[in-house]
């Protein structure tokens, strides 16, 4: 499938496009809460110690993100630990917008909410942003009059997804399709072909995003027309702290601020997404079509309705096979505003690779955003020997060999 050429060459050569006034920031819109500090599950796949406050450190120290947004803020315990860290002072609101950590990163609160496809029983995922906690809570408490329970995040609410929209509007939030494509969930893998068929003829001014997930990108986007006025972000849909910013944005801003990334979003006054960062879609978990029965893993489209293995019809369809069902052209057809998506290999899908040794690059080169981009080689073979930096590098250049995901199965890079 063809695409934008996506060679990584280094973080350092996005910072050079910089102008005076504008900088760029590395930007991750889609972290989970496992817990609040009092332990309360929050969203229950979530990881035990994948917190408010340890996903600003995590951040902040060791994976070198500028602005981070938590979606399950609207929940009980959260709200009260985001009252907590800002009394105590080891956060802070900032004038533009976000939540200000270690002087380092700014956290975005926000909200994942499910809602009934029109006329349908599936639901999609939608992420809504806020500047502040006055505003996440007023939200927070207006949308429990929708939703059962609001202790626990990314629960199914009794509001259209127009009326989803609105509401964050109301409350002068983002709103985002999340992992727009993913056969769970999403608004184009479960609810319709056509984002209008949902948001009807407003949908433009209701929609401030589009998210691409992990088995898809820009390249595989842009054969849907109607998407071609949408930005994209790619950000890391993160359950734990090691898998914050296995996707993440580049932001052209002023300040890494909640008021820029609207601006940055709606491409306004020069602010916009200069790249998005992500896997190789085929390291997603939804790439292929995958059997129910078998797990096989396979191209559904245009008419494969059984597993060419076991002849069993309960298929998870994949986001590839979706993309060609819904494409209005076998090609991409990029707008001009659109910029280049770049595939990166996380280091925990570098074959070999495991947690010991990860935590010593990132030790050695302060985070994993430097081990990614900026380390020679070398630098790297003297940590963690030849055979991974060499590794690390073919990532770099898009040269890992890949076996494509499915089914909830992530994707492999081969050893060679
Ligand atoms: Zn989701
Ligand atoms: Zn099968």
């Amino acid at each position: 499938m063809a695409s934008i050429p996506a060679t990584i060459t280094s973080i350092g050569d996005v910072y050079m496009m910089s102008e005076r006034e504008l900088n760029h920031y590395f930007v991750d819109l889609h972290v989970h809460i496992g817990r609040d500090s009092a332990g309360n599950p929050v969203k229950v796949s979530g990881a035990r110690d994948l917190t408010f406050a340890n996903i600003a450190r995590e951040a902040a120290t060791r994976k070198g993100i500028d602005i981070v947004a938590v979606v399950d803020c609207a929940s009980t315990g959260v709200l009260r630990d985001i009252e907590d860290l800002l009394k105590s002072g080891e956060m802070e609101e900032v004038p533009g917008g976000g939540l200000r950590y270690l002087n380092r990163t700014t956290v975005i609160p926000g909200a994942e909410v499910e809602s009934a496809c029109p006329g349908a029983n599936a639901g999609a995922h939608y992420l809504s942003f806020f500047p502040n906690l006055a505003a996440l809570r007023q939200y927070s408490h207006n949308l429990s009059r929708y939703v059962s329970n609001m202790d626990l995040s990314t629960q199914r609410a009794r509001l259209s997804p127009v009326e989803l929209a609105r509401l964050a509007a109301d409350h002068g939030g983002l709103f985002i399709v999340a992992h727009a494509f993913t056969p769970h969930k999403s608004l184009y893998g479960t609810c319709a072909r056509r984002l209008s068929d949902v948001f009807g003829e407003a949908a433009r001014k209701l929609v401030d995003g589009i998210e691409l997930g992990l088995s898809a990108d820009t390249g595989m986007a842009d054969r849907v027309g109607e998407l071609s006025n949408y930005t994209f972000t790619s950000n890391s849909d993160a359950h734990s702290l090691p898998k914050i910013g296995r996707e993440y944005n580049i932001l052209r801003m002023k300040a890494p601020s909640f008021s820029e990334v609207r601006l940055a979003l709606a491409r306004l006054d020069g602010r916009r997404v200069v790249a998005n960062y992500g896997l190789d879609p085929r390291l997603g978990k939804y790439h292929l079509s995958a059997c129910r029965c078998c797990g096989h893993r396979f191209k559904a489209w245009p008419d494969t309705h059984v597993c060419p293995e076991c002849g069993c019809t309960g298929i998870v369809r994949g986001v590839a096979d979706r993309i060609h069902e819904i494409a209005d052209t076998p090609e991409p057809v990029h707008p001009p505003h659109r910029p280049p998506y770049r595939y990166q290999v996380p280091l925990e899908f570098v074959p070999g690779l495991g947690p010991a040794r990860i935590g010593a690059l990132v030790d050695a080169f302060g985070t994993e955003m430097a081990v990614l981009h900026r380390a020679a080689e070398s630098e790297i073979a003297a940590v963690a020997g030849e055979a991974i930096a060499h590794r690390i590098c073919l990532a770099r250049e898009g040269r890992l060999e890949i076996q494509a995901g499915g089914g909830g199965q992530y994707g492999k890079a081969n050893k060679e």
